[in-house]
């Protein structure tokens, strides 16, 4: 169930509260076809409005390429879109996303690291493709292109499908499990950059980098501290205090640790299709804490204000 109502317009306001328990019509983590979701940007933004979205921000997998038709959808309800991405970089070994929220939009040097992930992902696509023939995925590349359904650099999720397709597994729950979730043989990371690499080049765009999901990378308490350090000494600011549904004893700790490293919360459903448990805004509402909300960021006042 939803935690908010299908279309309660009277919480549509047009300026976000300063703290994060109390808010509602915010979803700063959705993806659209520009990536692996479902949905165009344009029906994303319907939904969205449907919802009762009002300040929402679409983070799709290394690519801006959506954040145009999306934006004029909003436009036209009249919800605030944060032009973002959802940027694959590597800490330790470890894959990790960061959200880059840009409200002054793109740069130089962060259209050459987008233009670089998308050339990371043809290699490692390329590498997937080569390890899943060994499990009995034939033609792997040409099977996943044709699950993506366009142009757009694949990903997991495209061979997954395409391991389903091919009879290897049932669902794409056990093709993550068995083959492409982390550690799996199909989980190729080395061609993804350092996490100060893509920090830096959202700084370079006077943008806001998050720590998508920072309890979905089965990272210890000790470890994630470690990885925040990295991430704030490279110029990260913030981290999604609540990512979809969340266990409100984790969330309290994790606004605990996110506090002590000073960091700005976010919070997003990471929707990518519907029809799933999630949709936009179905977001467990955070318990009262001293982390601040990403959108009091000095950066963030005209989004946050509705300006
Ligand atoms: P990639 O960016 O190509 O590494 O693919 C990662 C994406 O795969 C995530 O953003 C999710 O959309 C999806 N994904 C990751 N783990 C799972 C899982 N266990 N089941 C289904 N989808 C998953
Ligand atoms: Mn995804
Ligand atoms: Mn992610
Ligand atoms: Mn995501």
């Amino acid at each position: 169930m939803s935690v908010f109502p299908t279309d309660d317009r009277e919480t549509r306001s047009l300026t976000l509260p300063e703290t994060l328990e109390s808010v509602r019509g915010v979803d700063l983590h959705l993806h659209s076809t520009s990536s692996d979701g479902k949905l165009s940007p344009t029906e994303l933004a319907d939904l969205c409005h449907a919802r009762g979205m009002t300040h929402v921000a679409l983070t799709d997998h290394d690519t801006l390429d959506g954040v145009e038709e999306a934006r004029q959808r909003c436009r036209h309800h009249g919800i605030h879109l944060m032009a973002a991405a959802e940027l694959s970089c590597q800490w330790r070994g470890i894959a990790l996303h960061i959200v880059a929220l840009l409200p002054h939009g793109t740069s130089r040097a962060l259209d050459a690291g987008l233009a670089s992930l998308a050339h990371a992902r043809e290699l490692r696509s390329r590498e997937i493709a080569h390890r899943l023939e060994k499990v009995g995925l034939d033609d792997g590349l040409a099977r996943a292109r044709r699950e993506a359904g366009s142009e757009r650099p694949l990903g997991r999720p495209d061979f997954a499908a395409a391991l389903v397709s091919a009879g290897v597994v049932p669902d794409i729950k056990t093709a993550f499990k068995r083959y492409l979730g982390a550690g799996k043989r199909g989980d190729v990371r080395m061609h993804w950059p350092e996490l100060a690499t893509v920090v830096g080049w959202i700084r370079d765009a006077q943008g806001i980098a998050v720590v998508a999901h920072p309890l979905r990378y089965g990272m210890t308490r000790r470890k994630r501290d470690l990885m925040f350090s990295a991430f704030i000494e490279a110029g990260g600011e913030a981290a999604e205090l609540v990512s979809g549904y969340q266990n409100p004893d984790t969330t309290h700790d994790l606004a605990r640790q996110l506090d002590f490293h000073g960091l700005y919360g976010s919070i997003g459903s990471d929707f990518h299709y519907p029809g799933g448990a999630l949709s936009p805004g179905t977001i467990s509402p955070p318990p009262r804490s001293h982390v601040e909300p990403v959108w009091c960021h000095p950066s963030l006042r005209g989004f946050a204000c509705g300006e």
